[in-house]
């Protein structure tokens, strides 16, 4: 029988032999050593049941250790591991169609990598070749390559500028109503009807980045649809939608990070930007691509892959047999995206009622199971509550036993994800 080490062996190991970086993002002071997971739940290695309302920063979308999505890999991986794709072989097909179909024309032509980080890399790359330009823009919060967010492009970081941020909550035009929301949100908005005029000045300042930052003609804009890890920020309605428009007048082209957003977990539509009413050129995925296994895919247009194919791409990895399976089975599970939304809204309308009721609770938004909510000091000044308030919270609703994630750019940011399982009490296999 499988027998986990020693709490103290482990993280003498982590210190001497891992990534110091793990040490860092340790949310807890007590941490929290894991033995096993089924469906939403996870055990520790004491044998104490964890709610994973986190659910692996968004990327176990079906559940830990799903049984189809097992019996899935199990079948695939006593048939064949992995073969080059040089040759031709089934489960890379089934799954290319089947992902194809959940996306609208013209994003049709399928790279499989197997990262997020490797996605985006991908992305951008395409993106220089196809325009002939060199410059990117993301939005601030999240820097591409800004290593503690670790949001991709290693690789990348140079001409890469930023425009601000469309956070309606903290930033400084207010306008939490002109966001997507299925629950009432802050009435801070004195917008007249039809217009959003916080909207107005993001786009302004994009327009200051465009004049002052980059040459004339730009590679890509980059953005997530609802912001994650900067805080599942939710951008006022019609940002995307004409900050594409000023981007593709300056020869750039548009990507958008699905990453967290993909796969229905924002509950209204399959991929976030469909709640924009944009189209992407450009679209890169991972996380609950393959319920945590690990994968990753960049979709873009024919045009943009007739430019790329000039030159030679080739990855590994990338559509392995095995990751396809289990991607495939993801996509077969029924209802995830109603699941999404039934579990996301409700959640969303206790913790607005918790947000009337509590001083420092300032925000709560998203869609969903993207789910934030922003921790203040106090509601007038919309600060963030100081990171040792944030430590005991988190050290406490652990000890409760539940799992959340940590986001915004002074970690003051609830982040609320969840696996999208609609039965409560799924039993652990060996305990
Ligand atoms: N994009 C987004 C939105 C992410 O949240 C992350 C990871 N947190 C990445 C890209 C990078 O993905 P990966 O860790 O698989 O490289």
């Amino acid at each position: 029988e499988y027998k986990d080490m020693s709490k103290e062996r482990m993280m003498e190991i982590r210190r001497q032999n891992c990534n110091p970086m793990t040490m860092k993002v340790t949310y807890y002071k007590k941490p929290v050593y894991i033995h096993q997971g089924h469906m939403q739940w996870l055990w520790d290695v004491d044998g104490r049941r964890y709610l994973d309302l986190f659910a692996g920063v968004a990327t176990v979308s079906v559940g830990h250790c799903h049984p189809k999505v097992t019996s899935a890999a199990e079948k695939q991986l006593r048939k064949l591991w992995h073969t080059t794709n040089i040759y031709v072989y089934s489960p890379l097909h089934e799954y290319t169609e089947k992902l194809a179909a959940t996306l609208p024309d013209p994003l049709k032509v399928i790279y499989l990598t197997n990262s997020g980080s490797e996605a985006n890399d991908l992305a951008m790359l395409m993106a220089r070749l196809h325009t002939g330009n060199f410059d990117v823009i993301t939005l601030s919060y999240l820097k591409l390559c800004r290593s503690e967010y670790e949001t991709g492009l290693t690789s990348i970081c140079l001409f890469s500028s930023q425009t601000m941020c469309p956070d309606v909550f903290a930033g400084p035009w207010g306008g939490s109503n002109c966001r997507d929301s299925p629950i009432q949100t802050i009435r801070d908005c004195s917008c007249p009807q039809g217009s959003c005029t916080a909207n107005d000045k993001y786009i302004g300042q994009l327009n200051e980045v465009f004049a002052t930052s980059v040459p004339s003609r730009i590679a890509a804009f980059f953005a997530e649809p609802i912001m994650g890890v900067g805080g599942a920020v939710q951008y006022p309605k019609n940002f995307l939608k004409d900050t594409y428009k000023l981007v593709r007048e300056r020869g750039g082209v548009c990507i958008a990070d699905e990453v967290q957003t993909g796969f229905g977990r924002t509950g209204s539509h399959f991929w976030g930007f469909q709640g924009h009413d944009v189209i992407p050129d450009m679209v890169t995925m991972a996380k609950g691509i393959a319920n945590g296994f690990p994968m990753g895919a960049v979709v873009t247009t024919p045009e943009v892959a007739a430019s790329f194919a000039k030159g030679v791409h080739f990855n590994t990895f990338g559509g392995n047999p095995v990751a396809c399976a289990i991607a495939s089975s993801v996509l077969d599970e029924d209802g995830t995206q109603q699941i999404s939304h039934n579990v996301g809204t409700y959640l969303l309308t206790e913790l607005a009622k918790m947000r009337d009721k509590y001083e420092i609770i300032g925000d709560v938004r998203g869609k969903g199971l993207q789910i934030g909510v922003e921790m203040v000091k106090d509601k007038a000044s919309r600060k963030p509550l100081p990171p040792a308030a944030m430590s005991e919270i988190f050290e406490d609703t652990k000890d409760m036993g539940v799992l959340i994630g940590k986001g915004g750019v002074y970690g003051q940011v609830m982040e609320w994800r969840s696996v999208w399982t609609g039965n409560g009490m799924e039993e652990c296999m060996d305990r």
